[in-house]
């Protein structure tokens, strides 16, 4: 498989460090908040990938932090704290405020068939961890300690900016960001692995440290607890784009000081989902997250199609109009293998020839867009039912778009529809036209004598849902 990598700028093979097993980390959310739809986007993209790898029969460790402390609204000790911030919100503590938001990530993620990783591990859990990694940085020389905090000095590598596609303009937001109010700093791009003077007197969560009461930065998590689960070489780490700077090269530096050797070899970002106002943010506009969308009728695997639909390194925006296409789309798409006849035999040659091309657009840098592609192909292939289906199936391990259940689930429902009595199918229609009439409480009466004939008649964005109780 070739994979576009932030480090080489280049479509390279993907060849884990050992034969058949991959080392996987996914920077993860920061629980202040509901997730929106634009960081479940990094998710989704994560899961087709982690999905797509153990598709081709690899073994993959895959290890998630969760951001329970020490994520400020900017890299020095000047931004807001997010969690902080969350629980003055919630007026909750902050302990309560991330037990709360890890469980949505996770409600959100299983809507979304994301997988959960392998290993989940919140922040909050490796202080012991983080302390160890930043004695040696500091026994190493690569660490200060300056106005109570410890820094990362960068002056000491060779090379700190290790992804130099990001634009000037972002490099300046994150060296202005952390330089402004923290005269601490040796040079613009230090980093703060450890704090014990904040200009957050109420911080609830401090731990006890060999340089003060105090509690860990940022970046320092994800280094350590990569390590602390998957040694000292990974394969492939994954992220937003605006994580490559500086989260991800300040988990770099330090990973790399610490080790005495490179540490990650492959780096997946996932580019962002923009609204017309531009950015997705949590402040700003709508804030749009999974049960938002549920709230206006539609199905979370709908979004997940409408990334799937789109390549990850292209900037992705999100209109309703797009998602009510994509809606389209995906229904249309349930009523075709709905009406395959689980007929014939497997044709091997066709099968081979038509999973070919899933695979190929997958080779080819994860292109989701182009492996839609060839489900389409396989739908319009000249195939026998038995052989669509198996290849159906087969591509939805990887796509996770219900192609199957949801198939199955229409093709219920249509029975059950044609199995309506006359007398209850007349009340339907009568119903139909009292609520043609707004006279809501005909209605209501009508729906009353069709449940005691034994049927619920609901409306759904799909139309009137007639089942049997
Ligand atoms: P956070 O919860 O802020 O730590 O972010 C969780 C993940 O979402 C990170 O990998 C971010 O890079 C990613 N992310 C943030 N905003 C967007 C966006 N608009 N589109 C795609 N991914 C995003
Ligand atoms: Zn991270």
């Amino acid at each position: 498989m070739k994979l576009y990598n932030s480090l080489s700028h280049e479509k390279e093979e993907f060849v884990p460090r050992t034969e058949g097993k991959v080392s996987m980390y996914t920077c993860g959310p920061t629980v202040y908040h509901y997730a929106h739809i634009g960081n479940l986007r990094s998710y989704i993209m994560e899961d087709v990938l982690e999905k797509y790898l153990r598709f081709t029969g690899l073994d993959v460790h895959r290890v998630m932090n969760i951001t329970d402390v020490g994520h400020l609204t900017s890299d020095g000790d000047t931004g807001d704290d997010k969690m902080l911030k969350g629980a003055k919100r919630e007026h909750k503590t902050v302990m309560e405020i991330a037990d709360f938001y890890t469980k949505a990530f996770f409600a959100d993620c299983a809507k979304l068939n994301i997988k959960t990783p392998d290993t989940v591990q919140p922040a909050t859990g490796c202080i012991g961890d983080f302390i160890k990694v930043i004695s040696s940085l500091i026994e190493k020389g690569y660490a200060y300690q300056a106005g109570g905090n410890i820094y990362f000095d960068t002056s000491k590598l060779d090379k700190y900016y290790m992804f130099g596609d990001i634009s000037e303009e972002d490099l300046e937001v994150g060296v202005r960001e952390g330089v402004e109010e923290d005269g601490n700093k040796r040079n613009k791009a230090d980093f703060v692995l450890w704090f014990t003077k904040s200009k957050f007197d109420d911080q609830e969560l401090k731990w006890d440290s060999p340089w003060g009461v105090g509690y860990p930065g940022w970046h320092i998590e994800c280094s350590c607890i990569s390590m602390k689960y998957l040694g000292e070489y990974l394969d492939l780490h994954c992220g937003g784009i605006d994580n490559a700077f500086p989260h991800h090269t300040n988990e770099i530096a330090q990973s790399e000081s610490y080790l005495g050797h490179k540490w990650c070899n492959y780096w997946f970002h996932v580019h962002h989902l923009n609204t017309e106002g531009g950015k997705m943010s949590k402040s700003k506009g709508e804030f749009l997250t999974v049960s938002l969308l549920e709230e206006k009728g539609y199905d979370p695997i709908v979004y997940r199609m409408f990334c799937l639909s789109s390549h990850y390194r292209k900037s992705l925006m999100f209109t309703y109009d797009n998602l009510d296409n994509t809606a389209i789309t995906y229904k249309k798409l349930i009523a075709r293998i709905a009406a395959i006849k689980d007929e014939g035999d497997i044709d091997k040659a066709e099968y081979d020839r038509l999973y070919k091309g899933f695979t190929d657009a997958m080779d080819n840098d994860l292109n989701t867009a182009q492996a839609l592609t060839a489900l389409y192909d396989v739908l319009k292939s000249d195939a026998s039912g038995k052989t669509k289906l198996a290849l159906i199936a087969e591509f939805d391990k990887v796509l996770s778009l219900n192609l199957i259940s949801a198939a199955e689930k229409l093709k219920a429902s249509e029975n059950a529809q044609e199995d309506i009595p006359a007398e209850v199918a007349e009340l339907i229609e009568q119903r139909k036209a009292a609520r043609k009439a707004k006279d809501f409480a005909l209605a209501d009466s009508i729906r009353d004598k069709i449940s005691e004939l034994g049927y619920i008649v609901e409306e759904t964005r799909q139309g009137t849902k007639v089942t049997k109780k």
